[in-house]
């Protein structure tokens, strides 16, 4: 959203494809660091951006884009589920999606218990048991957000935590503390309709527990929305778009902001500064070529 205002401001005609509204900010009520607003809601935050995106003659399409081509014209082709684009430049700003567990059960209950957002679904499971897999911000943020409403809640860790001093000073301070498991490992979810219990193996011991719950909320981190520009771009390990420190890819006008990227900080002031910059990288690049012409 700041990259398509940036280009905006610059009267380039741009278009905006995304497949949802607002990305993972929407999976937050809390959100403390964002420069401007001491405290804000992640949806309300992106109902901001897209207020300012609204203030100019930006098109918005709601499409998937399944893959990208660099024409021999040095021109790009965007495809989507919902048609195809001809691009002299293009930003890629797709970010990150929700890592799953990969165990047993885990896509059978999907939807029917098993839950990649806390945020959105953890009122569903008002004076139920929960439980949270992992160990980082976002599982101990998550935790402290059900534990408000749910009747037990599980903290499973496959380690130590790795979540901030802060955010786990916070957990730790809770009214209704939560019930945690460090260094266990989470093998199935079991059910009949929906959810009924979790099993998870202590790493030293091998000791199997069965816990009793309704909800499990999978916390274990993000992977990059980066599979529709595999084979034309180069990615470091994690399947991130390398990009220099100005946004730019190794191909020329092409270039990829915010979480996508091997930046190595995963912030929203970061991300949105990231768009900022290859919108106006992407100016001069598109300046350059047509003075070349
Ligand atoms: C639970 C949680 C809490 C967080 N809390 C904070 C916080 O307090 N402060 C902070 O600064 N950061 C926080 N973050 C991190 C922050 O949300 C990200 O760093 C930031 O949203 C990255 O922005 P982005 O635009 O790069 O990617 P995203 O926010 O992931 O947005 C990517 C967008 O691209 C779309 N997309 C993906 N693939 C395609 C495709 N193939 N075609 C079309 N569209 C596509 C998605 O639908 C989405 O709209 C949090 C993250 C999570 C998960």
């Amino acid at each position: 959203m700041t990259a398509a205002v940036y280009t905006a401001r610059k009267r380039l005609k741009a278009i905006m494809l995304t497949k949802e509204f607002g990305g993972q900010p929407m999976w937050t009520m809390d959100i403390e660091n964002y420069m401007g607003y001491q405290f804000i809601s992640g949806p309300e935050l992106m109902e901001k951006f897209d207020e300012q995106v609204r203030q100019f003659p930006i098109e918005i399409k709601y499409e998937e884009v399944t893959s990208l081509a660099h024409n021999a014209d040095g021109t790009f082709s965007v495809i989507s589920d919902g048609g195809e684009y001809q691009a002299q430049a293009v930003i890629i700003a797709s970010g990150k999606r929700p890592r799953c567990l990969e165990v047993p059960g885990e896509a059978e209950f999907t939807g029917r218990g098993v839950s990649y957002c806390a945020t959105c679904d953890g009122p569903l499971f008002a004076d139920k048991n929960v439980a949270i897999i992992g160990g980082g911000n976002s599982a101990l943020q998550a935790a402290i957000e059900v534990s408000g409403v749910a009747a037990k809640v599980y903290l499973i860790s496959l380690t130590d935590y790795t979540a901030e001093p802060i955010v786990i000073e916070k957990l730790k301070e809770l009214a209704q503390p939560v019930i945690e498991f460090i260094g266990y490992t989470t093998t199935e979810v079991k059910g009949a309709q929906a959810v009924e219990t979790l099993i998870i193996i202590n790493n030293e011991t091998k000791e199997q527990t069965e816990l009793a719950v309704q909800g499990v909320f999978v916390e274990i981190g993000l992977l990059p929305n980066s599979e529709f520009c595999k084979g034309i771009l180069t990615f470091n390990k994690y399947r991130e778009v390398v990009t220099d420190c100005r946004t730019r890819t190794h191909i020329p006008g092409l270039f990829a902001a915010g979480d996508v990227t091997n930046g190595p900080d995963k912030q929203i002031v970061i991300a949105a500064g990231d768009g900022a910059k290859a919108a106006m990288v992407a100016y001069e690049y598109l300046l350059h070529k047509r003075g070349d012409r």
